[in-house]
């Protein structure tokens, strides 16, 4: 028997493009190490597909945000080497050493709990100008001064880009000049260096030294904006009709009547909304055009608000055969990339990926 399907909308995740475009930023970068970054639950596909798919494909390294996703790269990689990025609450300094994670030292404070924990091997943080994690300049020199620290296993030096998908921004030079100043003052006492995300594989002079940390481009991001993806697309999405509706001009769509038909107009209302993460910004109203979703081909716009469940399209200028409840639109495929959908909802495709949602019918393709 043929089960109604009873999710609204569907996210296939493409392990094999996951596993190639790790492959690829690894080859860019040998004899270099490619780490990856899987925080925000591998920006939104999950720890649990995306960790085995890279470790198998060759990744010892992993980086994450909290403690929380530590452990769960940890079941999911027992072997690996695995960074966490936001610090060390107070306290939780044996729960990085029994679960073999490693902190991210970004505070003096920290440098000096982990020692007095007994320490392991571990990261240091230098801020180098976003002001936002890390030892500053100052603290770092100070603390490259003294020698109590070389026993407590700090084995990489990090920092990171703010502008590293803008190839022309004097931040990146300028930053890149302070790290190698930092990377001068610890010298050999701390043996590996990490500076670049995923956009700065891509930069004419790569800051690559001897690990690098690659999160969006993994996940088919493109880390060159404005020029063509190098990756492979890794997710498609596609979301039932449920019902089409024929309307008159004049008459309105959505919630506060935000768009108006100006001709007799066929709408096919979908099964996905704001609560599955497709943002209200990408709603259509009357001189605001918004998000759409593909049709054999056809780029149909959305039309009035985004609800939490449901989005109207346009679907007027599709062959009648085309558009009848129980088919599917694609919101991702077909054309339309991550990047393309952050345009149409005014932001970046990093925010598109960590916003899908929970209600998708998931399934992994290309194992
Ligand atoms: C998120 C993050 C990365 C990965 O950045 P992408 O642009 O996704 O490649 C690397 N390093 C740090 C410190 C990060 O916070």
């Amino acid at each position: 028997m043929n089960l109604p399907n009873p999710h609204g909308a569907m996210l296939a995740i493409d392990a094999a493009a996951i596993a190639h475009n790790w492959r690829l930023l690894s080859s860019r970068i040998a004899p270099a190490e490619c780490a990856a970054v899987v925080k925000a639950n591998a920006y939104g596909l999950g720890i649990e597909t995306v960790v085995p798919v890279l470790a198998r494909a060759g990744c010892c390294t992993f980086f994450t945000a909290h403690l929380e996703e530590g452990f769960r790269v940890r079941k999911a990689a027992p072997t690996s080497i695995i960074y966490v990025l936001n610090g060390m609450p107070p306290g939780s300094e044996p729960l990085y050493q029994i679960n073999r994670l490693r902190p991210v030292l970004g505070t003096i404070s920290e440098v000096g709990r982990w020692k007095k924990a007994g320490g392991g091997p571990s990261a240091l943080h230098v801020d180098t100008g976003m002001n936002r994690l890390g030892l500053s300049l100052g603290e770092a020199k100070t603390l490259s001064t003294l020698n109590e620290w070389e026993s407590i296993g700090i084995e990489v030096l990090m920092s990171h880009l703010v502008s590293s998908e803008e190839p022309g921004s004097d931040m990146n030079m300028a930053q890149i000049t302070c790290f190698n100043r930092v990377k001068d003052w610890f010298g050999d006492r701390i043996k590996r260096r990490s500076l670049a995300n995923s956009s700065a594989h891509f930069l004419p002079e790569p800051p690559i030294y001897e690990l690098t940390r690659p999160g969006y481009a993994i996940y088919g991001g493109n880390p060159t904006p404005d020029q063509h993806n190098p990756m492979k697309p890794v997710i498609r999405l596609e979301a039932q009709i449920l019902q089409i509706r024929h309307i008159e001009p004049g008459e309105s769509v959505g919630y506060n009547a935000q768009w108006t038909a100006k001709r007799p107009s066929r709408i096919a209302t979908i099964s996905l909304g704001y609560g599955d993460g497709w943002l209200r910004s990408m709603s259509g109203a009357d001189g605001k055009p918004g998000g759409a979703a593909m049709m054999n081909g056809k780029l149909c716009p959305f039309v009035g608000r985004i609800s939490m469940d449901l989005i109207t399209v346009d679907v007027t200028d599709c062959p009648i055969a085309d558009v009848s409840a129980g088919q599917r639109m694609t919101l991702i495929g077909d054309g339309i990339s991550v990047d393309d959908v952050a345009v149409m909802a005014g932001t970046n495709g990093y925010e598109i990926l960590t916003s899908l949602g929970e209600r998708y019918q998931r399934r992994i393709v290309g194992v």
